[in-house]
């Protein structure tokens, strides 16, 4: 233990529940602590403790992301009418990942970790393709109406200040039908424009981005306005020097060269798009096990986690007794996201070393046939057995100590 790797500046880490918890420990005591001097300020943001503090919790572990820059998040229960009953709950909090991500203002990006063994379902796709779904406002912030029958429906903007208000027909109804109004922020576009390319760069990645401007002259064209901005004005040069291009094209051409493409970008979609495509593409990449997320501030901090929740069924069998094949792999990476990432700012190469040596050495393990049993069912050549989470941990810790 005497040599174990030194941190200079902690991370936020944010535990959770079920499954997830008993691997986050298990990969902390096996994967990380023997090897590195972990600095970390700790919420613990399990269920329970999130009820006792009034929700709190959630609030400090975002500051705690924004003052430190780098977070790591286990998967929380999102509470429900079902949990509330399940844990005896007093009270129904928001999402803990919404809550973070409304303050820190920040986009998700998704980027499916790949392993030789398990081929993707489009043949061309050589690289991971990352999905950046802006997450505010359009249809997810909707106001709608059905409509009973003939009759003018308007959309009204009446400025706060009393200055003339502004008004147009949405549609003069010939019968009874439905509307729907959506809006979006100028400032939210930016950011969501500054968050990709804070990502791109990060990750070495081209960007692409689309919309339907074509037929969404103001809204859509809006989007595709400031985004240019961004670009031209804030990493124009950023991206040249890293030898990152930037294209625009129409949602419809991107989703078809998407599946011709070798992969290997960043896809920057708008909120409703990158909900659809984010699956698309996870779906076609293999296992939700093998999924990772972050979420980048446009103020840079950022949050690594694993895409999929608590695995709650996994969880109650583990409570019998069953030692369950659950993969560990994202939360692995979430854990080396962010552990390279304090190491890019703190500038400790050596941490950043150890963080690509146990995601190298994980990936390995798999190929050489030592996997949990998500993989297996679609690894190929299959496995000769399926192992447990405890037996893969080992199989990982095995040749990272050879
Ligand atoms: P889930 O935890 O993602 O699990 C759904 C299914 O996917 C599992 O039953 C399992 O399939 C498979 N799976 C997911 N992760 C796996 C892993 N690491 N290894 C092997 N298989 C894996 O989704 P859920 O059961 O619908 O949600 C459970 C809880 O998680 C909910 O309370 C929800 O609120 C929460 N949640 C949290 C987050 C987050 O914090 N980021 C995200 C999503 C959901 P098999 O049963 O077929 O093995
Ligand atoms: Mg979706």
């Amino acid at each position: 233990m005497a040599d174990r790797i030194q941190m200079k500046n902690p991370i936020a880490e944010l535990d959770g529940d079920e499954m997830t918890r008993v691997l986050w420990a298990l990969v902390k005591e096996k994967l990380l602590l023997p090897y590195v001097d972990l600095k970390t300020e700790y919420y613990d943001l399990e269920l329970m403790s999130r009820e006792a503090s009034g929700d709190s919790v959630t609030l400090d572990s975002a500051k705690a992301i924004q003052r430190l820059g780098v977070g790591v998040k286990c998967a929380t229960i999102t509470s429900n009418a079902a949990r509330k009953v399940e844990y005896n709950l007093k009270n129904l909090f928001p999402s803990p990942n919404g809550t973070i991500r409304a303050i820190l203002d920040g986009t998700v990006f998704r980027k499916p970790i790949t392993v030789t063994c398990v081929k993707p379902s489009v043949s061309t796709w050589e690289k991971p393709i990352v999905v950046g779904r802006h997450a505010y406002g359009d249809q997810y912030k909707a106001s709608e109406m059905s409509i009973p029958g003939r009759g003018k429906v308007e959309i009204v903007y009446t400025p706060e200040d009393g200055s003339g208000e502004k008004r147009i027909t949405l549609a003069e109804m010939k019968g009874a039908g439905i509307v729907q109004g959506i809006h979006n922020l100028d400032e939210s576009i930016r950011n969501f424009a500054r968050s990709c390319f804070l990502y791109a760069l990060d990750e070495k990645l081209p960007i692409w981005f689309a919309t339907k401007d074509t037929i969404s002259k103001i809204y859509d064209g809006r989007f595709k306005e400031l985004f240019n901005q961004i670009y031209e004005t804030e990493f124009r040069e950023k991206c040249s020097a890293a030898g990152l291009t930037y294209f625009y094209t129409l949602i419809d051409d991107a989703a078809a060269r998407m599946v011709k493409s070798a992969g290997g970008f960043l896809w920057a979609c708008q909120n409703y798009d990158g909900d659809i495509m984010s699956d698309l593409v996870a779906s076609a990449a293999g296992s939700v096990a093998m999924m990772t997320s972050v979420l980048v501030s446009p103020s840079g901090a950022v949050e690594y986690e694993a895409a999929h929740g608590t695995v709650q069924q996994h969880y109650y069998r583990w409570r019998k007794g069953e030692k369950t094949s659950t993969n560990p792999i994202a939360l692995i990476f979430a854990w080396t996201g962010a552990l390279a990432k304090r190491a890019e700012l703190d500038n400790t190469p050596s941490l950043g070393a150890f963080a690509k040596k146990l995601e190298e050495t994980t990936l390995r393990t798999v190929e050489e046939g030592d996997m949990t049993g998500d993989l297996a069912r679609l690894a190929n050549p299959a496995p000769p057995r399926i192992l447990n989470s405890w037996e893969f941990v080992e199989a990982i810790k095995k040749r990272l100590d050879a």
